[in-house]
C-alpha cells in the first residue's frame, strides 16, 4: 500500500516543487514552500491549513509522511529522554534526547538493526532488518521536537540544536539516505540545524569516508575506534578485518585534509579488554602518527565506560580506570575527554528498548500462533 506512495518528507523543497507543479497536482510553485515548511514542523496533511482542502486530500491519497510515532518514552532524572519509535511498517528504532547546558542534542538511528556485528553493541545482536529513509531519520528529530514543545515543563520555543548519528545502525552503510537527511536537516525552510552541530559516527567503512570527504560537509566525523591495534580491534569489531586500522587512519587523515573538520575518536572502555595504561600508550602513539608532526590535525578522543549489554558478557571499566586512561592520553599530548554518561537510570545501552519491543512482539505473535493451533 504505502510503498507506491511518494515518501514526501524525504524530498527537498525543489523536488516537491517539481512534483506539485506538474499534473495531476498542477499547483503554483509557492505551494512547495508551504508544504515543505509544514512537513518540517511535523504536521500531517489535515493540519496544513493554508492549503486548499482538495490539495490536502490529493496529497493524502498519493503521499505518505514517514514520521515515526512515539511508542514509549522514558525520562531520566537528568532530563535525558529516550524514545522508542514505531515506524510505518511496525518496525522500531530508538532516539535519545540529551539536555546539555548549551542546548538539546538528539541521538538518532539510521537503520533498523545493524549488520556490523560489533561484539559490545546491542543494536547488532539480531542483524540488520532494513535501512531507514531520510524521512524516517529526520522524523525522529521532528517527533522529539514536537514532543518537547507540547511538554508544559519545557520553555516555549526550546529548539533541538544538535544531532548525533550514534543511535541504532551504521550511517555510512546507508550512505545516500544519510546524506539526504543531512541536507534536509539543515534546510533553511526546515529545522535549519547547522551541520557544524551534527556528528556522523562510523565503525570505519573506509571507502565511504573518502566519499563523504568529497562532499565537504561541515559535520564532525566520529570514528568508533575502541582499540588501537588490529589484533584487539579484530576481536571486537568485524569491520576491522575488512579495513584495518592503518587504512582507517589514512582515510581520516584525508578527511581532515579535505574538510578541515576535527575528527573525534570514540573509545568505549571495556574492563580487561582495552582499558590499561599500556592501551592508552598504544592509542596515543597511533594517533600521533597520523596527526602530523606538529599535531596539525586536531584528533580528539572521547572516552566512555562501556554500557553493559547483558547479551555480550562485557562490562564497562570503572570510573577510576577511565580517568587514569584519560590522564595518560592527555599526558602524551592527546586531547581526551570523558563523556558524561547521561540517562543511566533509564538506559541500558542503545538498542535495548528495540530488542525488548521486538521480543514482546515475537511473544505476541507466538501467542496468536498458539491460539490458532488450539
Ligand atoms: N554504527 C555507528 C553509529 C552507531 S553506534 C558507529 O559504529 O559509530 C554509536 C556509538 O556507540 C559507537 O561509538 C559505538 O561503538 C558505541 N557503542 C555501541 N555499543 C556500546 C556500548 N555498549 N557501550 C558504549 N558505547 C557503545
Amino acid at each position: 500500500m504505502s510503498s507506491s506512495k511518494i515518501d514526501i518528507l524525504s524530498l527537498t523543497e525543489n523536488e516537491i516543487k517539481e512534483i506539485i507543479t506538474a499534473p495531476p497536482y498542477s499547483q503554483p510553485s509557492y505551494r512547495a514552500k508551504q508544504i515543505f515548511e509544514w512537513l518540517h514542523r511535523g504536521a500531517k496533511f489535515d493540519e496544513m491549513s493554508n492549503l486548499p482542502l482538495s490539495l490536502r486530500a490529493q496529497l493524502k491519497e498519493t503521499c505518505i509522511i514517514k514520521t515515526p510515532e512515539i511508542e514509549r518514552k522514558l525520562v531520566s532524572t537528568d532530563k535525558t529522554i529516550k524514545y522508542l519509535f514505531r515506524l510505518y511498517d511496525g518496525e522500531h528504532v530508538e532516539s535519545v534526547l540529551m539536555d546539555y547546558e548549551y542546548g538539546k542534542t538528539i541521538c538518532v538511528s539510521s537503520q533498523v538493526g545493524c549488520r556490523m556485528g560489533c561484539r559490545f553493541c546491542a543494536s547488532t545482536l539480531s542483524g540488520k532488518v532494513r535501512d531507514l529513509s531520510a524521512s524516517e531519520i529526520l522524523g525522529q528529530v521532528l517527533a522529539a521536537q514536537k514532543d518537547i514543545n507540547k511538554n508544559a515543563n519545557t520553555k516555549a520555543g526550546t529548539r533541538i540544536s544538535g544531532v548525533v548519528m550514534m543511535g541504532i545502525g551504521e550511517p555510512l552503510d546507508n550512505f545516500d539516505e544519510t546524506v539526504r537527511f543531512l541536507e534536509l536537516l539543515s534546510a533553511p525552510g526546515g529545522l535549519n540545524i547547522g551541520l557544524r552541530h551534527v556528528s556522523v559516527s562510523t565503525c570505519g567503512i573506509v571507502p565511504r569516508i573518502y566519499e563523504l570527504a568529497q562532499l565537504e560537509l561541515p559535520i564532525t566525523l566520529s570514528i568508533s575506534l575502541h582499540a588501537a591495534t588490529d589484533a584487539k580491534r579484530n576481536k571486537i569489531m568485524p569491520i576491522n578485518r575488512r579495513y584495518g586500522i592503518d587504512e582507517l587512519l589514512l582515510a581520516c587523515r584525508d578527511y581532515f585534509d579535505k574538510t578541515g573538520r576535527r575528527i573525534s575518536f570514540e573509545c568505549a572502555l571495556i574492563e580487561g579488554e582495552n582499558d590499561t595504561i599500556s592501551d592508552a600508550d598504544t592509542l596515543a602513539t597511533l594517533l600521533k602518527q597520523y596527526m602530523g608532526s606538529n599535531g596539525e590535525r586536531p584528533f580528539h578522543v572521547n572516552l566512555i565506560p562501556l554500557n553493559k549489554v547483558r547479551e555480550t558478557g562485557l562490562s564497562g571499566s570503572g570510573s577510576a580506570s577511565v580517568r587514569t586512561f584519560a590522564s595518560a592520553l592527555n599526558a602524551r599530548g592527546i586531547n581526551a575527554t570523558v563523556r558524561r554518561k547521561l540517562g543511566s537510570d533509564i538506559d541500558a545501552a542503545c538498542g535495548q528498548l528495540r530488542i525488548a519491543a521486538e521480543q514482546m512482539a515475537k511473544k505476541e505473535r507466538a501467542k496468536i500462533y498458539d491460539n490458532r493451533k488450539k
